[in-house]
């Protein structure tokens, strides 16, 4: 025998992965089989495919099965398969010494949530490694489709290593996967047990599966039977086998066209986003069969990335068996597919939308924060349009959501943009002094609490003919028209003819105070309640876009930034009096930085809090010299 034995390390990563699942698994052990199962027929539609492209494949004709075989006595249970097989190259690459990106944060919520793990395993795809849950040692013997690659055997207990050699027997094309069980695990060599894990996990697999010398699956697409025989159990089923939820999904979607492109889709949207989304994007997609063979997974193209939360099928008869995936993007066929079931998504969400808004707002905030990405899709910008949703100040809490359209249909007689408010929460927005005019006027607002949302309606600009417009950079003179719908809280008595001049006086002196910092300091319009607030001239971006491009590293122009004083709140009222008195006093001073470190503060841009912390100090140290003499 040639022996050529190599020893390998476990890639860090993995080794950590293998110590959880050794050592602190003990439940739902079983699905090590689903996964290996699942692997065989992966590795069956590889060599399928190839097939169909007419490449070469080693022993051509062996049927296309997984087998499942058992010995009670010896503890052992093989898996094997005649799929796409590996050569040495392969299997160093495939098991053992990459580990998968995100495979660090994988490890940290499966060492948080060790009751979901065995569901996280399946749709993290580390799936592999999930049979040292029961096995001693596993020995992989396997042989790659390309004709003259040797055999090879890879072997390991789990332990930290693992070792491969050649082997010279003339194995056929495929892989099995033998596996020792441990001691507390024999229940897997059992006939029974192992037909009701496949039966339960396996069933809809495409190829057959043998338990010794029993087919155990059924297999059917089910995505192409007619939909009115197909019951609801079985779809859930389906989609339990494709996306390894344990919950029902949220949405059905099973759409059937026969002209003049002829595509079964069969979708599903699931009732909670992806946790992993995030931190592995390339973890979505349709997957993509011609005529009942698999030609991609997780194919990328047939939806848009927004619409990623959307798992399913596609299968049609219309596109060529031999194509492939590089060249799929290029085919005119693949792009009508593509664009009719992204139609198709989009439709079946408008429809929930309007009857049924209650499970549309339960869509919403599980996989609102993903499908707002869509608003770069200038096909289906009008359609997009109409699914986004937002809080808004017409709604009672921050729970409420509003459509673009009934913000429209809510408009004030004149009113022609339609204005929104970032913030990090309702209570947040809601004390913004920029709300004022708004409240007094009856202008809804929308409230945008998540980052991304502000960049959605600047690169919307407008819905229909009404341009989207920050609350700080909004046209005063165009809320001025419109009525009021609220007087302020008290009247307050209009200033004297002479009273305005010394306010025109204190508003340059304020200016003088604070140089160059602001643009001007002007009287407000806006305000009804609050002293003073920072806005920002009608042209410029608004405050929190800013900070946004600023996180970004992006260039931006210096703050050209507006304070506005209200000459009607209480504190800028005794200024007037304090200046008429001296019209240098310190206190006007003091009171100036306050009052802009204040706003600044309110605007998220303060960047150094210590010099308004110690004004306020300073103020309140006065102040309380001043209160204990009234009190004595
Ligand atoms: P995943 O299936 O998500 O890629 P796994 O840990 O289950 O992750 O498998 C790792 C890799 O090992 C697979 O991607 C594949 O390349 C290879 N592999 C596993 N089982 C087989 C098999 N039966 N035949 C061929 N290759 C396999
Ligand atoms: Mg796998």
């Amino acid at each position: 025998m040639n022996e050529t034995k190599e020893k390998f390390k476990f890639k860090a990563e993995i080794n950590q992965l293998l110590d959880i699942l050794v050592n602190s698994l003990y439940t739902s052990r079983e699905i090590f089989l689903r996964e290996l199962i699942s692997n065989a027929s992966d590795a069956l539609d590889k060599v399928r495919f190839e097939m169909t492209k007419n490449s070469e494949v080693a022993d051509k004709d062996l049927p296309l099965e997984i087998h499942i075989d058992f010995d009670e006595k010896k503890n052992l249970l093989t898996v094997s398969d005649t799929g796409i097989g590996m050569s040495k190259k392969d299997l160093i690459k495939n098991i053992g010494t990459i580990a998968k990106s995100g495979t660090a944060e994988f490890l940290k919520k499966l060492s948080q949530n060790k009751e979901d793990a065995t569901n996280i395993i399946g749709k993290f795809g580390v799936g592999f490694y999930s049979v040292f849950m029961v096995a001693k040692e596993v020995v992989i013997k396997t042989k790659s489709y390309k004709p003259g690659e040797q055999a090879c055997l890879w072997r390991s207990d789990g332990g930290g290593s693992f070792e491969i050699e050649t082997l010279d027997e003339p194995l056929k094309r495929g892989t099995s996967i033998e596996i020792h069980l441990k001691d507390d695990a024999k229940e897997f060599a059992e006939k029974y047990r192992l037909e009701s894990i496949i039966k339960k996990h396996s069933n809809f697999i495409s190829f057959p599966i043998y338990l010794g010398k029993k087919k155990i699956n059924t297999i059917s697409a089910i995505w192409r039977e007619p939909k009115t025989s197909i019951s609801k159990e079985k779809y859930v089923e389906f989609y339990k086998f494709l996306t390894y939820d344990t919950d029902e999904p949220m949405f059905i979607i099973h759409k059937s066209v026969d002209a003049p492109i002829q595509f079964n889709a069969l979708m599903f949207i699931p009732k909670k986003a992806d946790e992993f989304f995030w931190m592995d994007r390339e973890n979505y997609g349709l997957d993509l069969y011609v005529k009942r063979v698999l030609i991609q997974h997780k194919n990328k193209d047939l939806l848009p990335e927004y619409l990623s939360f959307v798992k399913g099928v596609v299968d049609s008869e219309d596109l060529p068996l031999n194509i492939s995936r590089e060249t799929l993007q290029e085919n005119t066929i693949f792009n009508k597919i593509a664009s009719s079931i992204t139609n198709h998504v989009l439709s079946f969400l408008k429809d929930k939308a309007e009857n049924s808004p209650e499970e549309y707002a339960a869509f919403w905030k599980e996989h609102g924060k993903v499908f707002k990405l869509g608003y770069m899709d200038f096909v289906n910008m009008e359609k997009f349009m109409e699914l986004l949703r937002f809080n808004s100040s017409a709604n009672e809490d921050e729970k409420g959501l509003t459509s673009l359209s009934e913000y429209v249909g809510r408009l004030k007689e004149n009113q022609k943009e339609i204005y929104y408010a970032v913030g990090s929460s309702r209570s947040a927005i809601e004390a913004d002094p920029h709300l004022e005019i708004f409240k007094k006027k009856g202008v809804e607002v929308l409230y945008l609490f998540e980052p991304v949302d502000e960049i959605v309606v600047s690169s919307l600009r407008k819905y229909k003919d009404y341009e989207f417009k920050s609350v700080d950079t909004a046209d005063l003179k165009k809320l001025e028209k419109l009525e009021d719908v609220k007087k302020s809280d008290e009247e307050t008595e209009e200033l004297s003819k002479d009273d305005k001049k010394h306010f025109s006086s204190l508003l340059q002196k304020m200016k003088k105070i604070l140089g160059d910092r602001v643009v001007d300091v002007v009287e407000s319009k806006r305000l009804s309640d609050s002293p003073a607030c920072l806005v920002n001239s009608n042209d410029a971006i608004s405050s929190s876009m800013k900070k946004l491009l600023k996180l970004a590293n992006q260039n931006v122009e210096p703050d050209k930034r507006i304070l506005e004083i209200n000459p009607d709140s209480k504190l800028i009222r005794n200024l007037i009096e304090i200046f008429k008195k001296d019209s240098n006093d310190e206190y006007i001073k003091h009171a100036t930085e306050q009052l802009y470190g204040a706003s600044l503060l309110l605007d998220g841009s303060l960047e150094d809090p210590h010099k308004l912390v110690s004004e306020i100090n300073k103020l309140l140290a006065d102040s309380s010299g001043w209160y204990l003499k009234i009190k004595q």
